[in-house]
């Protein structure tokens, strides 16, 4: 297996400079959570579930509001 970091296994941390450190760190962060517009009313939801806001999933009313 090639690795590109040249550092394998622990190396005392001040040895590894902040711009080394950081650069090895770039792809770390955890991605966003993937969002997508309801078609329906335009609200921001997440894949694969009803929407909050109108209740519609694949473009169908799933879930009807009582009216208030
Ligand atoms: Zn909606």
């Amino acid at each position: 297996m090639m690795k590109l970091d040249i550092q394998m296994f622990a190396v005392p941390f001040r040895k590894v400079s902040k711009t080394r450190k950081r650069m090895r760190r770039s792809h770390n962060a955890m991605e966003l959570p993937g969002m997508t517009k309801c078609p329906n009313c335009g609200e921001m939801v997440k894949p694969h579930r009803v929407c909050k806001k109108c209740g519609s999933y694949k473009g169908k009313v799933e879930i009807v509001k009582e009216a208030e």
